[in-house]
């Protein structure tokens, strides 16, 4: 039985070797844990590996383990689909928001977020692919929601995040991931800050930390499958 600890150890030396690849910093890339559908028991094995970040796609499944690991020190990031309805819960109890897809969320966010916490980090999820399907707001959409929630006060407006069909190969597997990276360039000429580049799964990392991925939110490999 391939444990946590042990797919930890080979998923970093993977991270580190796609940087290096790509003539980067390893330093730069930054393992999120996405531990949706997992049980506490094994973000508990993680943490004592030395995994900090985790992500969670469900308002309620993730609070619950919140409050499990509650006094650990780690860092929440909540990647799931966002209903306005439920912002309050991820205001107060969350460190991350990758998903924002509406200006409504991310005032209801900016406006339920406790005093006394730090602002909450937060990307812009962009449906790089044009697909009816998917989440995200298109990639024209992308300048004015970044500047309106860089101005929203107890927001921190982070970067951009992407969802990509998975292609037959890394050549074409990189062209989302650098539309994306095109388009937090364009906000940097802009003058919004960004540094952050929320990209890559299981199945793309290496593509994604091709293009400048600074976050690469990954699941079955450290955990295994889901339920
Ligand atoms: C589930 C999920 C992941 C992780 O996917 P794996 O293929 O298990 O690595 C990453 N990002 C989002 C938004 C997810 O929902």
């Amino acid at each position: 039985m391939i444990t946590v600890t042990e797919n930890l150890s080979f998923l970093s030396d993977l991270l580190r070797q796609a940087a290096t690849d790509a003539g980067r910093d390893p330093a730069h890339v930054r393992l999120l844990a996405v531990s949706k559908k997992q049980p506490v028991d094994k973000i508990r094995e993680a943490l004592a590996a030395g995994q900090r970040d985790f992500g969670e796609n469900f308002v309620q499944e993730g609070l619950e383990k919140i409050r499990a690991l509650a006094g650990c020190d780690l860092t929440w990031h909540f990647i799931g689909r966002l209903q306005s309805n439920k912002t309050r819960v991820v205001a107060e109890n969350f460190d991350w928001v990758h998903t924002i897809d509406k200006l409504k969320t991310a005032r209801r966010l900016s406006a339920q977020r406790p005093a006394g916490m730090p602002p909450l980090n937060v990307c812009l999820q962009v449906n790089v692919d044009g697909e009816a399907t998917k989440s995200g707001i298109a990639p024209h959409e992308v300048p004015e929601l970044a500047a309106a929630c860089a101005d929203l006060p107890n927001l921190a407006f982070r970067g951009l995040m992407c969802l990509p069909a998975i292609r037959e190969d890394i050549d074409a597997q990189r062209v989302p991931f650098a539309a994306l990276r095109t388009l937090a360039e364009q906000l940097r000429r802009d003058g919004i800050e960004t540094d952050t580049l929320s990209m890559g799964m299981t199945a793309d990392f290496r593509a994604a930390i091709f293009e400048g991925a600074t976050i690469v939110r990954i699941g079955t490999a450290i955990f295994g499958s889901r339920g």
